[in-house]
């Protein structure tokens, strides 16, 4: 089979850690005999420099055209004036809303290797297994009227419209019940209901959209509670729903289950298409652009490299693939090696390339 892949390298870290993607779908593609297609194009800060947009014409009908796309991270110091016309994030959330790509999967696990990494203790984080599922491209971030305006007693306020249509919210929870059913049958869907109305619709419809799975045990958590047993008891949670600004908080938060932001992956998908067809779907590690390391070769690339894995298994449905490159991060992680995010005593301290090579060695 041949796959079409655009890659987005982005800024800061985003060219080294791509770099070990795009080396992970070569070697699976020697080993399976498959054909990835990678194609680079511009996002963020090196897009405003070269063309004035964080997200030019050429490269959304580029990822258009392509099966999937792996994107690294976006921004920096050098576009982070809050005044500047344009800025780099505006390419992200171009991307995703230009793509239709309103869920955003986000797998939070406890590696057993790294569980010393986490400031948790371990008998809480480890065998952490969560899938937070986000909407990406509704609810506040998007909604209108936003805005700054002056007061007639000459003060200065600012607003934003928080709002969700039913249509929103359940091809979100649609997609939460459905990855439930392939895991531990619960959606945990989380809101504020109490308080505001938009959450008020999530939770009907979710009670809606769970009556259509009644193999699927179903629960309503209030945000401000998640958020407490996220840190309190992690493993009674296993798929977790949310809107926009909420899963953004709380998967976040979830990363510390797992150690480090340099492990965890994730996958922003549409629609499910028919049986048999590629699901479209853009893979990026949920670590920002880290600027403070940029350029010295220590980036962390596992959370590109499991990108990478959630491609191959949910857009391609190559699971034994897939299988082969969580496999390989595993055993390299058994075998001591660790970038400096993850370093413990007693490991041995490697940078990007040598972590990817580790990776490969063991595909
Ligand atoms: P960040 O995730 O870039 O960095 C936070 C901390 O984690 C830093 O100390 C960094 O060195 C470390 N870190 C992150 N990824 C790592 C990796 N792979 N290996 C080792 N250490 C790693 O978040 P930030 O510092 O808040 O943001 C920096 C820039 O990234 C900002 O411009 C921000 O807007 C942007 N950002 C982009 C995305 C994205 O593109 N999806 C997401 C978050 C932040």
């Amino acid at each position: 089979m041949k796959y079409k892949i655009t890659l987005l390298p982005g800024d800061g870290i985003g060219p080294e850690v791509m770099s070990a993607g795009a080396k992970v779908l070569r070697t699976i593609g020697d080993r399976f005999g498959h054909e990835f297609d990678m194609t680079e194009a511009i996002v963020g800060g090196i897009a405003i420099d070269e063309t004035g947009s964080p997200l030019p014409e050429e490269t959304l009908e580029q990822c258009r055209s392509s099966d999937a796309v792996l994107l690294s991270a976006v921004g920096g110091p050098k576009w982070s004036d809050p005044l500047a016309a344009v800025r780099p994030e505006q390419g992200l959330l171009g991307l995703r809303k230009g793509l239709e790509l309103f869920a955003n999967i986000r797998p939070v696990k406890s590696f057993s290797t790294l569980t010393s990494a986490s400031p948790l203790r371990a008998e809480i984080v480890r065998d952490v297994d969560i899938v937070i599922v986000r909407e990406l491209i509704g609810g506040v971030y998007f909604g209108r009227p936003q805005g700054k305006r002056i007061t007639p007693d000459d003060k200065r306020e600012a607003f934003d419209t928080m709002v969700y249509s039913e249509e929103e919210v359940a091809r979100l929870l649609q997609v939460a019940y459905q990855l439930a059913r392939q895991r531990r049958h619960k959606v945990t869907s989380v809101d504020k209901a109490n308080i505001l109305a938009s959450s008020r619709l999530w939770r009907e419809v979710a009670h809606e959209v769970s009556r259509q799975y009644p193999d699927v045990e179903s629960e309503d958590v209030l945000v401000d509670a998640c958020a407490m047993y996220l840190m309190r008891r992690p493993k009674d949670f296993d798929v977790i729903a949310a809107s926009n600004l909420f899963g953004d908080i709380l998967s976040d938060e979830a990363s510390v289950l797992s150690g480090s932001m340099g492990m965890l992956p994730s996958a922003s998908l549409g629609g499910k298409p028919a049986a048999g067809e590629t699901w479209f779907g853009l893979y990026e590690p949920v670590h920002g652009s880290a600027p403070d390391i940029a350029g010295k070769g220590i980036a962390n690339p596992l959370a590109t490299i499991l990108s990478v894995a959630m491609m191959l298994r949910i857009s391609f449905g190559l699971a034994e693939e897939a299988d082969a490159v969580e496999g390989a991060v595993e055993q390299a992680l058994k075998d001591g090696y660790r970038t400096l995010d993850i370093m413990s005593p007693g490991m041995k301290e490697v940078g990007t390339v040598e972590m990817t090579d580790a990776v490969l060695e063991r595909v």
